[in-house]
C-alpha cells in the first residue's frame, strides 16, 4: 500500500473555496445554508471541505423554482434552448475535467484510473450523447387514420415533457449518477431538483456551480441540494409538486420511496442493489476469467452496483478457480487513489467498512472459507480484497449487497443448476459468462433474469445503452434512447378527417 499524504484543499468548479464550503443552487443562485457538515477524504479520513445541510424549507423553494421554471419558461417546448444548454454543459465540464478529477478522487476515494471511467469521463459524454439524440429525435408519432361508427379520425401522440424531477443518487460514483438523471431529464424538457449523496457531496455541489455560471439554462430549471440526512429527499418523494422521483440507492431507500411517492401517485424510476453472478461455463478459460473476476469485485473497492460479487463455478473446477482468483487477488494494488497505479482505494466511511466486515466475519462463522483479505487497513477505511470460498447460495453473503472488495465463490453442479443459483435472488441487476463457446454463454446469459449481461467481458456501459434492473433491482431503465422516455408523458391526439 502507498503511503498517504493529506489531501490538501481541494479547489474544483470555477469558484474558490477559501473556507471549504460550497453552495446550494436554487432558482437559478448559489445559496447558503443555515448548516454545514463536513465531506471526509475517505483515503484519509480528514475531512476535505464543508458541504450546505439543506433544510426542509430550501427544498421546499428549490421544488417551488423548479415547478415555476416548468409551469412559466420556454424550458419544456423549446428544443433548440434544450440542446444549447446541454452543448454549454458538455463544453464546461470538459474545460473543468481536470478539476473535476481531483475533486472526485478526494471526495469518493476512487482512485485515478475509476475516473477514467465511469467515475468521471464517461459520464460526461452522456451529456454530449443526449444534446445529439435531442437534435434528432422526434417528438411525434404519426398512428395513421382509422375508422369508427362510419366517421374516419386522424390520429397521433405527442411526447412533452413530465414536468419536475426529483433527483435523487448514491454516494458512489456522483458523476454518473447525477449526469445520468440530469442530462436526459434536461432534454425531456423537464426541470429538476437533484439532491445528492451525504457521503460525497462536494461533487454534486460542484456540478451545480457549473451549470450556474457557464450555461443559460434558466434559472430554477436545475437546483441541486446537499443535506447530511434523509428529510430533505422526504420533502422531494413526498410534495405534491414533484411529477417524477428518479432514484439511485439502496433498495432499501428504494422501497420507502416508492411508498412516499405513491401518496401523490408520481411516477418512480429506481436504480437499486445488485447481487450479480459471473458464471464460468466448464470450457471457460480459467485464468482469463480468474483476472476478469478479481479486478471487477476490486474496482472502486467493490462499490459498484453491476459488480459480479457471485463467482458460479462448476464443482470440479471450484478449487482450480479460487487459486486462480486468489493470485489475482494478491496482484491487485490498493492504496493512494491519486497515484496512477492504484488499482483500488478505500470505502467510502468507517460505517461502511464495519458493515463489509461484519458480513465476511457472518460468513465464515456460516461455514465459508476466509482464503484470502477481511482485513481493515488504517489510515482511511480501506478493506483489503476478499475472497470467500464454498460459499452457500442462501446465505447471507450470496443474497444480499456487500458493497465492498468481497468475492463469494459458490460451486454448481451442471448448467441448469449455474442458472438456478445465479437466479436464486431478489435483485436482477447485471451479470457475466464465460465459455469458450459464445454461442453457448448468450444462450446461458438468456436465461437469466437481470438487466445487463456481458459475454466474455464485453462492455454493455455506454451512453447509448439502457441500463436498469429485473425483480428488487429496480424499476425503469437509464441512458440510451429509454432513459430519455422516463421523462416524457405521451398525449394522444385525434381529429375528424373531413
Ligand atoms: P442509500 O439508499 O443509502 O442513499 C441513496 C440516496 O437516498 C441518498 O442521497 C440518501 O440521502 C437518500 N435517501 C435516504 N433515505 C431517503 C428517504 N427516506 N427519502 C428520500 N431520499 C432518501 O444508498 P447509498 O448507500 O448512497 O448507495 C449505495 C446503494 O446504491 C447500493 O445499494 C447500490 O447498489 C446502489 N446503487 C445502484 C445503482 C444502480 O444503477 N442500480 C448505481 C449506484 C448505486
Amino acid at each position: 500500500m502507498g503511503t498517504q499524504r493529506d489531501a490538501g484543499p481541494v479547489a474544483a468548479g470555477s469558484a474558490a473555496h477559501a473556507n471549504g464550503t460550497r453552495r446550494l443552487l436554487i432558482g437559478g443562485r448559489l445559496v447558503e445554508a443555515e448548516r454545514t457538515y463536513p465531506s471526509l477524504n475517505p483515503a484519509t479520513g480528514k475531512v476535505i471541505g464543508h458541504a450546505p445541510d439543506a433544510a426542509p424549507a430550501q427544498a421546499e423553494a428549490a421544488v417551488a423554482a423548479a415547478r415555476r421554471a416548468f409551469d412559466t419558461t420556454a424550458w419544456p417546448t423549446d428544443v433548440d434552448l434544450r440542446v444549447r444548454c446541454l452543448e454549454q454543459l458538455y463544453d464546461a465540464l470538459v474545460e473543468h475535467k481536470e478539476e473535476l478529477r481531483e475533486l472526485t478522487i478526494a471526495d469518493t476515494g476512487s482512485p485515478r484510473i475509476v475516473t477514467h471511467g465511469a467515475g468521471l469521463d464517461e459520464p460526461l459524454e452522456i451529456v454530449r450523447y443526449y444534446a445529439g439524440l435531442l437534435r434528432e429525435h422526434s417528438f411525434t408519432e404519426d398512428l395513421g387514420e382509422n375508422e369508427v361508427r362510419g366517421r374516419r379520425n386522424r390520429r397521433w401522440v405527442e411526447k412533452e415533457a413530465a414536468g419536475v424531477v426529483a433527483a435523487i443518487t448514491a454516494y458512489n460514483y456522483p458523476n454518473q449518477l447525477a449526469l445520468a438523471k440530469l442530462a436526459p431529464a434536461l432534454a425531456a424538457g423537464c426541470t429538476v431538483v437533484l439532491k445528492g449523496a451525504p457521503d460525497t457531496p462536494l461533487v454534486t455541489l460542484a456540478l451545480a456551480e457549473l451549470i450556474a455560471e457557464h450555461t443559460d439554462i434558466p434559472a430554477g430549471v436545475v437546483n441541486v441540494l446537499t443535506s447530511a440526512g434523509a428529510a430533505t429527499g422526504e420533502v422531494l418523494t413526498t410534495h405534491p409538486d414533484v411529477d417524477v422521483v428518479t432514484f439511485t440507492g439502496s433498495t432499501a431507500t428504494g422501497r420507502k420511496i416508492m411508498a412516499a411517492a405513491s401518496g401523490t401517485v408520481k411516477r418512480v424510476f429506481l436504480e437499486l442493489g445488485g447481487k450479480s453472478a459471473m458464471v464460468v461455463l466448464d470450457d471457460a478459460d480459467l485464468d482469463l476469467t480468474a483476472m476478469a473476476a478479481a479486478f471487477t469485485i476490486c474496482s472502486h473497492a467493490g462499490q459498484g452496483c453491476a459488480i459480479t460479487s457471485r463467482l458460479l463455478v462448476q464443482r470440479g473446477q471450484h478449487d482450480a478457480m479460487v487459486e486462480r482468483v486468489a493470485a489475482q487477488l494478491a496482484g491487485v494494488r490498493y492504496g493512494d487513489p491519486r497515484d496512477a497505479n492504484t488499482y483500488m482505494g478505500p470505502l467510502i466511511s468507517e460505517r461502511q467498512r464495519e458493515k463489509v466486515d461484519g458480513m465476511v466475519r457472518r460468513a465464515v462463522e456460516g461455514g465459508a472459507k476466509l482464503v484470502t483479505g477481511g482485513e481493515k487497513v488504517d489510515p482511511g477505511f480501506f478493506y483489503t480484497p476478499t475472497l470467500l470460498s464454498g460459499v452457500d447460495p442462501d446465505s447471507e453473503i450470496a443474497q444480499e449487497e456487500v458493497f465492498g472488495p468481497v468475492l463469494a465463490v459458490i460451486p454448481y453442479d451442471d448448467e441448469d443448476d449455474a442458472v438456478r443459483i445465479a437466479n436464486n435472488s431478489a435483485y436482477g441487476l447485471s451479470g457475466a459468462v464465460h465459455s469458450a463457446s459464445e454461442a453457448r454463454a448468450i444462450a446461458v446469459a438468456r436465461r437469466i433474469r437481470t438487466g445487463t449481461l456481458s459475454i466474455n467481458g464485453g462492455n454493455y456501459f455506454a451512453p447509448d445503452v439502457p441500463f436498469g434492473g429485473f425483480k428488487q433491482s429496480g424499476i425503469g431503465r437509464e441512458m440510451g434512447v429509454a432513459g430519455l422516455d422516463e421523462f416524457l408523458e405521451r398525449k394522444a391526439f385525434a381529429t375528424i378527417v373531413p
